[in-house]
């Protein structure tokens, strides 16, 4: 058991509520909370765990009560934490959840740091860190896909493929410490394809794994698309389609979006955030020049870009420049205005550009918004495949990355008959990154990277 002193914090967000917790964990907490807890039935006696007690928070200053509140106390070890942990549930309004919060730190507990709760649930080993990791994931999930995962990752799904796959190399590790252990009995050539064999089918299932991380992490952080393309081809009115309110002005006269207007939509468990832009062409005007530059540094940022051009009209210059300065990102080219007599060549486009992808839409009379709402979450999860496990945290493909390069050069070692012990210290090195994912081994600096991201409270 990792013993500590004791913490609070308040673990619901600032701002008015209905009701606001406030959170202690370790081995003082029941002191500390029913030290100020004045309960409404049975004033004596031990409180029972997990069980919820009305009551009042005296103010030990004052000695007057300061709320009505609900308190339970949740012993060690089930709890969160997997220490004592009290819960003070306290009326949600911004004084007296922070003077709660401050009566407990006057009666000896300690301001929590950001994610401590969550480190000392991994530090005691209720979760290992990856499980950790999705705590968060899960608490920041913006659509249901996104929660999904994160409940994937906290129930231990990717943790299970690591430990299962550090078994596995575990496997080939003792075999090739054995050949060194008795160098007499060498590793015969038969054998040795067969350890090239199994290490490369451990990579095979480690790449698979870290192909899911573009679209993981998209799932669960959401997409950016930036809407892009010369003044009045319809850029706005397509932003207004798929938000299905006029979220912006609209007008005949081009060049009226001038700043960056942002809103958020749903493609089918995929949150995308888009931008709708000034739009992109060559202008004398200073604020109109300063919109263009704006849309330019944010096609950069995009995950995807959507080109609008007006079907009812013929290409211009500044469709060019525009299609030019997006060509190297993932693009939907939208040809806008189906509705009216058509105009630009579309024959022609699709063979400037053989690779684009090409839908027609009409965002005034909604024609054609299904079909784009599929390309765009296509073009945007252009890999998606159902696998067992899908990535979405950066320090764990990192770390797969760096273990599937270990494997390559023993599979390179053993191929060119280098001293076992090479092969050895390659599969070592794969092996410390697994355990690098599930917090086997750590680091204070793998720690403060994960739990400095957390809020406090969590
Ligand atoms: P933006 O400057 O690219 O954002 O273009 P807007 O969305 O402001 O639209 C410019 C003009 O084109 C407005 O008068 C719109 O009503 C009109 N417009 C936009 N989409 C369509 C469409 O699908 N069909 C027709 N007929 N007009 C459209």
């Amino acid at each position: 058991m990792y013993e500590q002193d004791t913490i609070a914090a308040i673990a619901t967000p600032v701002g008015e509520g209905a009701v606001a917790i406030v959170r202690v964990s370790g081995p003082d907490a029941e002191r500390i909370a029913t030290s100020v807890f004045v309960r409404t039935e049975g004033k004596n006696g031990k409180l029972a765990s997990h069980q919820l007690y009305h009551g009042r928070i005296r103010d030990p200053k004052s000695n007057k009560f300061l709320d009505e509140v609900l308190l339970t106390v949740m012993r060690k070890p089930r709890s969160y934490t997997c220490e004592d942990v009290v819960e003070v549930h306290c009326h949600g309004g911004a004084f007296i959840v922070r003077r709660v919060l401050e009566i407990m730190l006057s009666q000896g507990a300690r301001h929590a740091e950001p994610g401590e709760f969550t480190q000392r649930a991994f530090l005691n080993g209720r979760v290992d860190l990856a499980q950790a990791e999705a705590v968060l994931d899960l608490i920041r999930a913006r659509t249901e896909k996104g929660v999904e995962l994160a409940i994937d990752h906290a129930s231990g799904k990717l943790s299970q493929w690591v430990h299962d796959l550090r078994e596995e190399l575990l496997d080939i590790l003792v075999q090739v410490e054995a050949a060194i252990d008795f160098p007499e009995e060498e590793i015969e050539l038969l054998q040795q394809s067969e350890l090239i064999g199994k290490i490369d089918s451990l990579r095979s299932k480690i790449d698979e794994i870290i192909a899911t991380y573009d679209w993981g992490r998209l799932l669960r952080d959401g997409a950016r698309v930036c809407i892009c393309g010369r003044p009045n081809v319809g850029k706005s009115s397509l932003l207004n389609a798929l938000l299905g309110e006029q979220r912006v002005i609209v007008t005949p006269f081009p060049g009226t979006t001038r700043d960056v207007i942002e809103d958020m939509i749903n493609l089918n468990g995929l949150s995308v955030v888009l931008w709708d832009t000034a739009g992109i062409r060559l202008t004398e005007d200073q604020v109109e020049r300063f919109g263009v530059e704006l849309s330019l540094k944010h096609v950069e940022k995009a995950d995807a870009v959507v080109v609008v051009l007006d079907g009812s009209a013929e290409m211009t210059d500044d469709d060019l420049r525009c299609l030019q300065s997006t060509e190297n990102k993932k693009r939907l080219i939208v040809i806008n205005k189906s509705d009216l007599p058509q105009t630009l060549n579309i024959v022609k486009l699709g063979q400037s550009i053989p690779t684009a992808n090409l839908i027609q839409i009409s965002a005034k009379r909604g024609i054609g918004l299904d079909n784009f709402r599929k390309s765009l979450r296509e073009l945007l999860l252009s890999q998606e495949v159902e696998m067992p496990i899908v990535l979405t945290n950066l320090r764990h493909k990192s770390a797969l990355v760096t273990a599937s390069q270990a494997l390559e050069a023993a599979v390179h070692s053993l191929k060119s008959n280098c001293a076992q012990e090479f092969v050895a210290l390659n599969l070592q090195e794969a092996k410390e990154r697994l355990e690098e994912i599930i917090g086997k081994i750590t680091s204070d600096n793998i720690l403060e990277q994960v739990f400095s991201r957390f809020c406090i409270g969590k």
